[in-house]
């Protein structure tokens, strides 16, 4: 049984309160978590800004870029542990983890190291009244302190997106990993020791959101800027923790993402990024596809393509080789996810195939498992076109015009990502110009670079992380005028 305690200026600390770690391939229990009081996340905060005013904030940037980059080496050094407690908190294949979350977890501190060392500044010379000279400047100081809250379907991969950045740009950080999965989070924290990160500047306390270490966290007056992703209600609730003292946030939330395909696409291509954009780490992906628009003359055929796409997924023991589909993250939420699966059928679609969940093995027959699920034939106001079910799944709809699939797109209170599949370049700007979202890929889906601007429109968010981005949020921006 794993011990998950909290990480508090460089130790770990216990507490007499403790909440369970459940593998969702089996609903077996594999850890015992320390929730952190209100002392420990004072402790973590107190911790994060000692090191701020300390070695952290005295050290020069080129110590600070060779760190950074020990972090990420210290990562991969430990590939096959972050891995292993990943997969254990998730059940993600390890295929996918070992391609995706693991090797990002690294990228992420190597990207914001190198990028700080070619930060360009604003400066200006001006004519002052009494015909002299002034010259302004820019200068870039950290926030400060930065709470980091993040949520389960990325753990280590989400979390460092943030650490990284807010590290690099030389905050301290306290971070509250998902309830679901303290893993990676907490071995993140011998890495740091391991490479010789001074202690304070990476903290972590665990437990859960309100009346617990995540509201703690938001709550407490020393923190000076906060940085979330998660469900866009509990973005609400931490905006109103974030207005006593008026501390920026950033927010990646919650997402309805429409996936348009247009009947001059590559069909297979498209077909194959479809299903990857609503299956993918068993559709728990923000950028996910749940909502999908078809071209008339290729419906049927598309609507079959994805069925049999679907009905080749592999659930299984996210070890064994041909394993791609994993179970949802928990209980609970496959509580929820079933729910949509039900209210669907009430609401007269066509299921297409799944609905349900597999048959699995006696060893993993208590596990959090749901079927990929297609419908059809559902009204544009139905739940599971308008929610975020946050699941294997996606309605498919029919469309003639450019114009009609734009309005059907733009239909919902979120705006975080479109996936387009065209081979007009016409289309393609058009789209990219029309579609109110955060990010519009066209035939392509979660190609990420990291120095592109990050984040959602409407109820998606607030605020752009990635490259200059990421320094506009994790930095203040200072002018300086001197007159000569
Ligand atoms: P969640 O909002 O339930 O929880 C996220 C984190 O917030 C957890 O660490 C949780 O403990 C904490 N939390 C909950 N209530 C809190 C409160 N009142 N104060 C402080 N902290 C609180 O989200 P989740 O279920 O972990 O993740 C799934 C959601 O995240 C989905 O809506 C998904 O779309 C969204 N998401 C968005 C992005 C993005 O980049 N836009 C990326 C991944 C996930």
């Amino acid at each position: 049984m794993k011990e998950f305690k909290n990480f508090i200026h460089g130790e770990w600390i216990a507490t007499s309160k403790t909440f369970p770690d459940v593998n969702p391939v089996n609903n077996e229990v594999i850890g015992r978590v320390h929730e952190a009081g209100r002392a420990e996340v004072d402790a973590a905060v107190k911790a994060a800004r000692a090191a701020l005013h300390g070695p952290w904030g005295k050290m020069t940037v080129a110590k600070r870029v060779e760190l950074l980059h020990a972090v990420a080496d210290g990562i991969n050094r430990r590939f096959d542990e972050f891995l292993a407690a990943e997969i254990a908190d998730t059940g993600k294949p390890h295929s996918l983890a070992s391609h995706i979350d693991i090797p990002r977890g690294a990228a992420n501190f190597k990207v914001f190291a190198d990028m700080i060392e070619n930060i360009p500044t604003e400066s200006f010379g001006m004519t002052t009244p009494d015909g002299g000279q002034a010259l302004n400047y820019g200068v870039r100081t950290p926030r400060g302190v930065v709470a980091v809250i993040s949520p389960w379907n990325l753990p280590l991969l989400l979390m460092t997106w943030k650490v990284g950045p807010a590290l690099a740009f030389g905050n301290t950080v306290v971070v509250k990993p998902s309830e679901e999965t303290p893993a990676t989070a907490t071995l993140l924290g011998e890495v740091m020791n391991e490479v010789g990160i001074p202690p304070g500047v990476y903290n972590v306390v665990h437990g859960f959101g309100p009346d617990s270490a995540g509201a703690f966290l938001t709550e407490h007056p020393g923190v000076n800027a906060i940085t979330f992703t998660g469900e866009t209600r509990t973005g609400e609730a931490i905006m109103k923790a974030a207005a006593n003292g008026v501390r920026p946030v950033s927010f990646e939330l919650g997402g309805k993402n429409p996936g348009i395909v247009f009947a001059d696409c590559d069909f297979d291509a498209a077909v194959a990024g479809i299903a990857r954009s609503s299956f993918e780490n068993t559709g728990q992906v923000c950028l996910g596809t749940e909502r999908v628009y078809v071209q008339r003359p290729i419906f049927d055929r598309f609507v079959a393509a994805l069925k049999q796409r679907a009905e080749s997924l592999r659930p299984g023991d996210p070890y064994a080789e041909g394993t791609n589909f994993g179970p949802l993250v928990s209980q609970g939420h496959r509580e929820k996810v079933l729910s949509y699966y039900e209210k669907a059928r009430a609401q007269g679609a066509t299921v297409v195939t799944g609905g349900g969940t597999p048959e699995m093995p006696e060893s993993m027959r208590y596990g959090a498992w749901v079927q990929p699920t297609i419908w059809t034939g559902l009204p544009e106001s139905a739940a599971v076109i308008q929610e975020e079910i946050f699941g294997p799944c996606c309605h498919i709809a029919p469309f003639d015009t450019e114009e009609e699939v734009v309005k059907l797109a733009n239909a919902t209170p979120y705006g975080l990502a479109a996936t387009v599949w065209t081979r007009d370049v016409g289309t393609a700007h058009r789209m990219g110009a029309a579609l109110d979202v955060g990010i519009c890929w066209v035939n392509s889906w979660f190609l990420r670079d990291l120095r592109t601007a990050f984040g959602g429109a409407k109820q998606s968010g607030i605020g752009r992380e990635g490259g200059v981005h990421s320094l506009e949020f994790y930095t203040e921006l200072r002018n300086v005028c001197i007159k000569l």
